[in-house]
């Protein structure tokens, strides 16, 4: 298993194991009105399985022959303490830090499966399916609340977010997540994606950045 979250930004270790990745669907008004979604009445929540983590760090390999793979850049937090039906106190002390991950998503496959009225699994679970950055502890963090971060393919920007926008910020979306999953130390939160989402093609290059934080660079192979 990858060890990616053994390390920080600044190359401090930390030791985790490597858990599930929590997700949430629809959690920017512009993301959901670029794909005609409906605004949902309570956060749409799924899960990655550790399967799907990899390191953004080494080249992202995508399917082929299953239609059109999505960038969704999204701000991820790395939990290191277990959090049940947790308050928000509970959640600003277990939250280990924040870094970028990619909710690589078959859209295609989606459109087939939410049609059908199945679950989103097979489009975006799969191996691989999450390349994850590094990540900041929470102390060199200002503010949870106004981190801006971007996605440039090929040197032209994709997307650019900022948690400011987000419909559940990031401590409720926890508090929401931990009524019905607990989450462990070593569990990261995907915390929904702006807008800017569209097919990656083999070849490109990507560079992921969290203003005053860090940018890393990647290639899609
Ligand atoms: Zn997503």
């Amino acid at each position: 298993m990858i060890d990616y979250n053994h390390q920080n930004c600044d190359g401090k270790k930390i030791h985790l194991d490597v858990g599930k990745v929590v997700c949430v669907g629809r959690n920017y008004m512009l993301h959901i009105q670029e794909l005609n979604n409906e605004v949902p009445e309570q956060p749409l929540l799924f899960m990655k399985p550790s399967t799907a983590l990899c390191s953004v760090l080494e080249p992202v390999s995508i399917p082929d022959h299953l239609g059109e793979c999505h960038n969704e850049l999204e701000v991820a937090v790395l939990i290191n303490k277990r959090l049940t039906e947790a308050t928000p106190e509970d959640v600003a002390a277990s939250l280990w830090g924040v870094g970028l991950g990619l909710d690589l998503t078959l859209r295609d496959v989606q459109a087939k499966l939410k049609s059908k009225g199945q679950p989103w699994e097979r489009a975006k679970a799969f191996d691989g399916s999450c390349p994850m950055s590094g990540f900041i502890p929470l102390s060199d963090i200002n503010e949870l609340n106004n981190l801006q971060f971007s996605l440039q393919v090929n040197g032209e920007l994709r997307q650019q977010g900022n948690s400011a926008d987000m419909m559940l910020p990031i401590v409720e979306l926890i508090v929401e997540i931990s009524q019905s999953f607990t989450l462990m130390p070593g569990d990261i939160v995907m915390t929904g994606t702006p807008k800017g989402v569209g097919p990656l093609k083999k070849g490109e290059s990507l560079e992921l950045t969290l203003e005053n934080g860090f940018s890393v660079s990647t290639k899609i192979i």
